[in-house]
């Protein structure tokens, strides 16, 4: 199926289809929504194009998921993290995934399903090759020991995207695997972010056994999976997002008329930015290019076009953030978290001057 005409048979559909939120806020409200709108556009067919068929899928170009999902963020259908978290965990679980695992890929895809990413450890955020959670193999199973940390959506999720150390210190001694949450051994503690939700959470695993065929690829290989991952979370997943920063810059117009033509150009100059740069991601995704540490410059772009957006509307709606009680405040604080989740600025401006630009150690 060609682009234009999905997307003119999509937003036909979603004209006849009402799937505006009729939740009150809340994260429960939006996860609940979210599966509304993935169970109506998978059983319409919408949300399986680009997917592959033993995955659940109906085939066809990869970049129709991101016309969808520019579509759903148009209308302001679902919440933007929310909603892409699919593009970040299952491509790679379809590339390396057993069987087994690629299997609970259609829950996902029609919203029966919520999974999290548990890598970040107490000790491990950054320099995520230090991290200390350990599988062992007993028979036909990992067990599982050790603790994870700010682990978005936990608390609400039937699965995990789990990084735990199988061999020696280093990259090398690191696998990955598919785990389910209701195993005995977890224990999911949430922490409340500063926006006010109980959006992540602490994971302790203590004897948690994971069946060998939820192993993702194979022993030793979680770090390729990771890196895998990383460019998902950095940038092929933004191209919603940024449809979606988009619909908040016509609020700000017309929230606030009098705003300086500097104020809302400087916003609107770093969305266009990072869209134009996202555009050419997708294209590349679509032709089936290897992602890589390119994509610190679409999280770089990404998390600047945010930050300034926000900065932008506590400037031209004063007392918005700091006393008010309409959505700006929670968004203005969220926003602060785009230079720290997928990797901080820092990193990835180091990655930037290190793998990109060859200036050497930082
Ligand atoms: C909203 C949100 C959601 C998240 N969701 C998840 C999730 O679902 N799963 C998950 O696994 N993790 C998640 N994280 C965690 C995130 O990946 C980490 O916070 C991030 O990788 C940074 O690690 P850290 O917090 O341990 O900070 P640290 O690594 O301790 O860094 C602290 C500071 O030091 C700087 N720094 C560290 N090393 C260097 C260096 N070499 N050079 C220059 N500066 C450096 C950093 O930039 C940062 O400013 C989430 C975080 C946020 C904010």
């Amino acid at each position: 199926m060609r682009v234009d005409e999905f997307r003119t048979g999509l937003r036909a559909w979603l004209d006849e289809h009402d799937l505006r939120p009729v939740h009150d806020g809340g994260l429960d409200g939006e996860l609940a929504q979210l599966s509304r709108v993935r169970r109506a556009l998978f059983e319409a067919g919408w949300m399986r194009r680009g997917w592959p068929e033993h995955a659940g899928g109906l085939g066809g170009p990869v970049i129709l998921r991101a016309v969808l999902g520019e579509e759903v963020m148009a209308r302001n259908l679902a919440d933007p993290g929310l909603y892409t978290l699919i593009e970040v965990l299952a491509p790679t679980l379809i590339r390396y995934g057993s069987p087994d695992a690629v299997a609970f890929v259609p829950t996902l895809l029609a919203g029966e399903e919520t999974w999290c990413q548990g890598f970040s450890e107490p000790g491990a955020g950054s320099d995520l090759a230090a991290l200390s959670t350990r599988a062992v193999r007993d028979g036909d199973a990992w067990v599982i020991e050790g603790q994870k940390v700010w682990t978005s959506l936990a608390q609400f999720a039937e699965r995990c995207v789990l990084l735990a150390r199988t061999g020696g210190p280093g990259h090398r001694g690191i696998s990955a695997f598919l785990m389910d949450m209701d195993s005995p051994g977890i224990t999911v503690r949430p922490i409340k972010t500063m926006h006010g939700r109980d959006e992540f959470a602490e994971v302790f695993l203590d004897g948690v056994r994971v069946p060998a065929a939820r192993m993702l690829g194979a022993e030793g290989q979680g770090w390729e999976i990771a890196m895998s991952i990383l460019p998902d979370e950095r940038s092929s997943c933004f191209w919603q997002r940024i449809t979606y920063l988009y619909t908040r810059l016509d609020r700000l117009l017309a929230e606030a008329p009098a705003a300086s033509e500097r104020q809302i150009g400087e916003a609107y100059l770093d969305l266009h930015a990072v869209r134009s740069r996202s555009r050419l991601t997708q294209h590349r995704r679509d032709r089936g290019e290897t992602l890589g540490a390119e994509t610190s410059i679409d999280k770089v772009l990404l998390a600047t076009a945010e930050q300034c957006l926000y900065d932008t509307a506590r400037e031209a709606l004063p007392g918005v953030v700091e006393y008010g009680s309409s959505s700006w405040q929670e968004e203005y604080l969220y926003s602060r978290a785009a230079t720290i989740y997928g990797g901080t600025a820092e990193i990835q401006r180091n990655i930037i001057a290190k793998r990109l630009l060859s200036l050497g150690d930082e």
